[in-house]
């Protein structure tokens, strides 16, 4: 394959930052754009001296100019508790943040793929998601600035395409985990696996039966990549995610099991909002790109629970 010019915004982050390593061992140049609001600099420290690799620090809400082949656009808090920090931000990061990229792409004819979210379906009346499903959001509640930031972002993309024909790819991620993510990111996966290694007990929010469908993260980069290099004329929106759907109840027992220690679950309250399924139809995906996750949630956990005791040293965080 032709090394390509690459530009991939929150490539510091979880998902960028397994992104720009894939694209580094294919053999092209990669910009990664960060403003270091939830992305690390540890995350891409095996990067730092590969000559092909360059870290800018930037806030995608400021225009930018660089001539790419290829944008990978993932600047955006994903974690609820970071994305709420500072919700108006979150609106920026999305609005303003998705206008400045797609002006670049449109001056530089570049490509241009959107991480966006099966947050975009809110707390989904249909089940599983299919793409053609227009979802059920509250526009005024906690989780708007999210979800109706990826839907206001998604609605800027096909605009440009049909009023610009920018080169348009957009993908829903669905729950993706993995190593990597940060210590606090505060997402489901990782405050159970730390819980469980300091022997403290998993927080449960409500009473557990909503559910959650898993991807692990090489299998989620691996659908991005194919989507990005996808030949015809197809822009998505397209679920890439793992069906294999779980209780977050049933989640917390797998990882006391897995990590064999004597934790228990307590009950918190359940947040607002909170989606109460979610499973993602992958069928367009698997017809399209001939796509489908391989990783199964043990094999993923525990590639998941090795890394957390690595980054903790002696098992405890
Ligand atoms: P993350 O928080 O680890 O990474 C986001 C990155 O974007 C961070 O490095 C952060 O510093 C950077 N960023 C945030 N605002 C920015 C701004 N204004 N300017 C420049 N950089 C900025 O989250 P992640 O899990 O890696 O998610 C990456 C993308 O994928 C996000 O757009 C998210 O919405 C989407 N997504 C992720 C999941 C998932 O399960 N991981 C699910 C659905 C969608
Ligand atoms: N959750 C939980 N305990 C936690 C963190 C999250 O029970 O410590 C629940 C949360 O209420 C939701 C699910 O796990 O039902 C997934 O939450 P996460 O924040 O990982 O992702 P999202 O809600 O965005 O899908």
């Amino acid at each position: 394959m032709k090394p390509k010019k690459i530009l991939v915004t929150g490539g510091s982050g979880f998902l960028g930052s397994h992104l720009c390593r894939l694209l580094l061992n294919e053999g092209h140049k990669v910009y990664c754009i960060d403003n270091l609001y939830t992305g690390r600099k540890e995350n891409i420290i095996d990067l730092n001296g590969n000559e092909r690799f360059t870290f800018i620090l930037h806030d995608v809400e400021k225009p930018i100019d660089i001539e790419a082949d290829e944008i990978y656009h993932l600047a955006c808090p994903a974690s609820p508790p970071h994305y709420q920090l500072d919700p108006i931000k979150t609106l920026i990061t999305n609005f303003i943040g998705s206008l400045n990229l797609l002006e670049l792409a449109k001056r530089y004819n570049s490509k241009i793929l959107f991480a966006s979210t099966s947050e975009v379906y809110g707390d989904p009346l249909i089940h599983p998601q299919k793409e053609s499903y227009n979802g059920n959001v509250n526009s005024i509640g906690p989780r708007a600035c999210y979800d109706e930031g990826k839907r206001c972002a998604e609605s800027l993309f096909f605009e440009y395409y049909r009023q610009h024909q920018v080169n348009i790819r957009v993908i829903r991620i669905f729950n993706t985990y993995g190593p990597g993510m940060a210590l606090n990111d505060g997402r489901v996966v990782s405050n159970f696996i730390i819980q469980a290694l300091n022997g403290a007990d998993l927080t449960v929010y409500g009473d557990g039966n909503q559910t959650r469908s898993f991807c692990f993260v090489d299998d989620l980069i691996s659908g991005m990549v194919s989507m990005m290099n996808y030949k015809g004329d197809f822009t998505g929106p397209m679920n890439i995610g793992n069906p294999a759907e779980v209780t977050v109840l049933e989640l917390a027992e797998k990882v006391i099991d897995l990590i064999g220690n004597s934790s228990k679950v307590t009950f918190l309250p359940i947040p607002q909002d909170d989606p109460i399924r979610r499973k993602p139809d992958i069928s367009l995906a698997k017809d399209k790109l001939g796509w489908l996750p391989a990783v199964t949630l043990d094999e993923g956990l525990k590639k998941t629970i090795e890394h957390f005791k690595k980054t903790s040293g002696n098992g405890t965080i």
